[in-house]
């Protein structure tokens, strides 16, 4: 099973996709996760993509995909994979295309979780108290830039996906536990197909 969870900052993602990895065999690829071990390894792409994720932005399109194309080939992801924060770009969208056809695999499901922005907001000051300012990047300021470049950047990917058919909304206002239902019952049906 390969899905993808579309959503703003905030809007649940992390926690769906840790549920999903917990009841099917697949594994959890966190673009963000991943950026933030290499910074904190020092390596060179953690060094050069630092200051980019404190201001908000996002970090160039070959450099993550450069970082999927080689997770994706590890043996772990073969059985499936649940994608949380990327595609963030219509040109990553259309790389992912090309990574997975290239290996005669499509994508089972994308789903977007959509939630308002003033909901955000109290979800990222609530994750910033609970862990104590951890990730740089969950403070209010720059909250507001990484919504406006979620709204100028990532949207554009869901229209892409809504093109293809295979994309679903659910509304992440609900709880996390009608969340998950919702995305298992469409994951259903996506599988059975
Ligand atoms: P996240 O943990 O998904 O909220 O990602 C944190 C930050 O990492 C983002 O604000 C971006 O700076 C960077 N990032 C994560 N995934 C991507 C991606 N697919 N494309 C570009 N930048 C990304």
């Amino acid at each position: 099973m390969r899905l993808i969870l579309l959503g703003p900052p905030g809007a649940g993602k992390g926690t769906q996709a840790k549920r999903l990895v917990a009841t099917h065999s697949i594994v959890h690829l966190s673009t963000g996760d991943m950026l933030r071990a290499a910074i904190a390894a020092g390596t060179p792409v953690g060094n050069r993509v630092k200051a980019i994720m404190d201001r908000g932005d996002l970090v160039p399109d070959d450099v993550i995909v450069e970082i999927i194309a080689e997770r994706l080939a590890r043996p772990d992801a073969a059985n499936g994979f649940v994608l949380d924060g990327f595609p963030r770009t219509v040109a990553q969208a259309e790389a992912l295309s090309n990574l997975l056809a290239e290996k005669g695999n499509n994508l089972d499901l994308v789903i977007e979780i959509v939630v308002d922005d003033k909901k955000l907001q109290d979800r990222i000051k609530t994750r910033a108290e609970e862990t104590g300012g951890a990730r740089p990047d969950d403070t209010l300021e720059t909250l507001s830039k990484r919504l406006e470049v979620y709204h100028t950047q990532t949207a554009p990917v869901a229209e892409y996906y809504r093109k293809t058919g295979m994309i679903k909304r659910v509304d992440g206002m609900e709880s996390m536990d009608q969340v998950a239902t919702a995305i298992e019952d469409y994951l259903s049906v996506a599988t059975e197909a």
